[in-house]
């Protein structure tokens, strides 16, 4: 099943993502580079690997074995009425969707999670690249805490790959360094997480990074209020300002930054902030 939705389905369908995007922000960028874009998509590219190996041989054979089981094991929500399987599939979708933004507030809040999820935080830049740019060990994490959601919610096989694909897609999207017109990804914002949205949660300020959490639907920001929406528009520096050394972030010092001690996040105005401070959106 994983070989004929997943691999010959949706690997298709997000490199054309991908590609389309790769067109979209380099023609319409929104946040001007502070780095080669040649030797970030290097690093997040290599980075990505063993995560990448991970998602396809691990994580996701564990998560539709999960769910296959379930069906005799027959645990959560969608097991505790008949409803119609379109109405079922809708209520899993959602709740797979709202356990990421969990996921995600506790790669923030937990300090043994924040080791591995800050890898993805200091890139310096952020565009379709840093959409692949995860520790490997961030997957292994992911695996028991996505794995209870697909029991608690009773998701299909089927589901769960099927948003697994839209999920990779939505993450590609709003990493991209795409300038929608503004009117426009307002608007759309209302219902998913653009690349302004997300564009905050990679800032260097502490608070506005601990905000706006969600993956694919953005209302789960607006329902828990860590919504940082008011002012899209906004200038953004992205990154940890204790991370702020390109020639500090290679693929190895990444690989090994979960194993070290993690720096605690300094203020933009501290000594050593990013010589990038003043670089605006274009
Ligand atoms: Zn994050």
């Amino acid at each position: 099943m994983i070989h004929t939705i997943f691999d010959k389905v949706g690997i298709p369908i997000l490199l054309l993502i991908n590609f389309l995007l790769f067109l979209l922000e380099t023609k319409f960028q929104l946040r001007k580079r502070v780095q080669k874009k040649f030797t970030r998509t290097v690093i997040n590219t290599v980075v990505s690997i063993p995560a990448f190996g991970l998602l396809r041989f691990a994580f996701l054979p564990i998560i539709v074995w999960l769910a296959f089981k379930n069906q005799d094991w027959r645990l959560g929500l969608n097991y505790f009425y008949s409803w119609p399987v379109c109405i079922k599939s809708i209520i899993a979708f959602l709740m797979l969707d709202y356990g990421n933004y969990v996921w995600h507030i506790l790669n923030h809040k937990i300090p043994f999670l924040w080791r591995f999820h800050v890898v993805h935080h200091t890139d310096l830049d952020m565009d379709i690249t840093t959409a692949f740019r995860f520790h490997f060990g961030e997957l292994i994490g992911s695996v028991f805490f996505r794995g209870a959601v697909t029991l608690l919610s009773g998701a299909s096989p089927v589901l769960v790959l099927v948003y697994e694909i839209i999920f990779e897609a939505a993450t590609q999207f709003h990493h991209s360094n795409w300038k929608l017109p503004f009117a426009f990804e307002r608007m759309l914002n209302k219902l998913i997480v653009t690349p302004r949205m997300h564009g905050i949660h990679h800032s260097v300020v502490r608070q506005e990074t601990d905000s706006n959490y969600s993956v694919i639907f953005s209302f789960w920001d607006r329902l828990h209020r860590t919504a940082s929406v008011g002012n899209l528009d906004k200038e953004v520096i992205i990154g940890v300002p204790s991370y702020n050394k390109p020639e500090e972030l290679t693929i190895g010092f990444l690989l090994k930054l979960p194993f070290t001690k993690i720096r605690p996040w300094k203020k933009r105005d501290e000594k050593d902030t990013p010589e990038i401070s003043n670089v605006k959106i274009n």
